[in-house]
């Protein structure tokens, strides 16, 4: 039988309230099991733990092992697409001004962002101009000058002017993840690490997870689990989703110390961005490689075209390279995330396919996640996990 248009999503139980639980339900008994203790995971169960009982169920030893601890750290508005856009406009004002308590640190700092325009993007350059021009209408063009300004070793003869973003940000990645954790366990959420999940079945309206000898339960099971997600569905019995984890390469290497002031530069086609990064420049070919979920490492072949891109736009000798790292990005169809349940009623709750933007949009994804399941809020339909079933 199908639900009313506006019906829930998911009827949660109404003894939804920590003392109850605590008191009458055994201490491995939650309102909601997190699977995944990235940042997808953390942030919804942060917002999530201000009302319930969450356990957040993460495989690694510390939690941001994969993805989110190796992600670029910027906040970017005019990214992707108009929803997913939408979505950092709204955590915005999360990590300008934290809840009190949240971090002693600031989040996020400008830094600003610099398009390159070769002389073959000039249709290119007012298409992706005019796309953004109402949600991010801060960006405009900067002539040559302006931009060597800000990057004295650009190759002024590669290119004809840019575009500037004022307002791009380098996110405190770790601090955000720490502050996430700390708080979460400050309010009384369990964060468990070092354990995968090998058992999970829903019976009686409960999920009971198991791993090792040790077990947890609750009404809501919320599928975390980045380039894992649709491994964790098959654990549980669920159909997966269209969600291809994909490589994506960086590496650092030594810059002058004035080069930590630049902006993120980027190529208008997607090819190339460096950013200022301890101790130089983080330099990323934006590879976008179909990976099988693991533990991502980066190509050689991918490192050295990331270099040779950098020196087409910058003449910074590159002399060494100081570290470098592969993350999985898990991308959808539609570039857009998979939340909540695939069928109204079910009680698995997607909390995936958050591409390259889960750190930017995190607090706003997490504050989605805790008005659907708290407040009975809806998810905007393009976002809704039922968009693939
Ligand atoms: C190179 C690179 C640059 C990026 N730059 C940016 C950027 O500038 N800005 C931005 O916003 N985003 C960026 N991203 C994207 C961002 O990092 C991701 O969108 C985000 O980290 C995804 O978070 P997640 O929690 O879904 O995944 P993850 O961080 O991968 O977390 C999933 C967790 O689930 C755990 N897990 C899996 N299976 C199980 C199981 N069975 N039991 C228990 N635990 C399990 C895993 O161990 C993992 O820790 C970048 C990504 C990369 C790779």
């Amino acid at each position: 039988m199908s639900q009313a248009p506006d019906a829930p999503l998911i009827a949660i139980p109404s003894n939804l309230n920590r003392s109850a639980l605590t008191l009458n339900g055994s201490s491995n008994h939650y309102d909601f099991i997190i699977i995944g203790g990235g940042i997808a995971g953390l942030s919804a169960a942060y917002f999530l733990s201000q009302q319930a009982r969450v356990v957040v169920l993460e495989k690694e030893a510390h939690c941001g092992y994969h993805s989110s601890g190796r992600s670029a750290a910027v906040f970017i508005e005019a990214y992707e697409n108009a929803p997913v856009c939408t979505l950092t406009q709204t955590s915005k004002p999360f990590f300008l001004t934290p809840p009190d308590g949240f971090t002693d640190y600031p989040l996020m700092h400008v830094i600003g962002g610099l398009t390159v325009i070769k002389p073959d993007q000039e249709r290119a350059a007012q298409d992706y101009l005019e796309q953004w021009s109402e949600l991010c209408p801060h960006m405009a063009r900067i002539d040559i000058e302006d931009m060597c300004g800000h990057v004295p070793l650009l190759r002024r003869e590669r290119m004809v002017d840019g575009i500037f973003d004022p307002l791009l940000h380098a996110i405190d990645a770790n601090q955000l993840l720490q502050s996430y954790r700390r708080s979460i366990k400050r309010r009384g959420g369990q964060i468990i690490t070092g354990v995968e999940l090998d058992s999970a079945r829903y019976k009686d309206n409960i999920w009971r997870c198991g791993w090792g000898a040790e077990s947890a339960s609750a009404p809501v099971l919320i599928n975390a689990a980045g380039a894992w997600a649709n491994t964790v569905a098959e654990q549980c019995g669920v159909t997966p989703m269209p969600l291809t984890p994909c490589r994506r390469s960086a590496a650092v290497i030594p810059a002058p110390p004035e080069a930590a002031s630049w902006p993120m530069v980027r190529s208008l086609e997607g090819e190339l961005y460096f950013k200022p990064e301890q101790p130089g420049l983080m330099v990323s070919p934006q590879d976008e490689t179909p990976s099988p979920a693991c533990d991502a490492h980066p190509d050689d072949m991918d490192l050295a075209i990331a270099l040779e891109r950098f020196q087409e736009v910058c003449s910074l000798p590159i002399q060494r390279i100081h570290r470098s790292w592969a993350g999985l990005r898990t991308l959808t169809p539609d570039r857009l995330p998979i939340i909540g349940p695939a069928t109204p009623g079910e009680h698995f709750f997607w909390l995936a396919g958050q591409g390259g933007f889960g750190v930017q949009t995190s607090p706003g994804i997490g504050q989605l996640v805790a008005a659907t399941l708290l407040d009975q809020q809806k998810i905007p339909a393009e976002l809704q996990a039922k968009r693939f079933s």
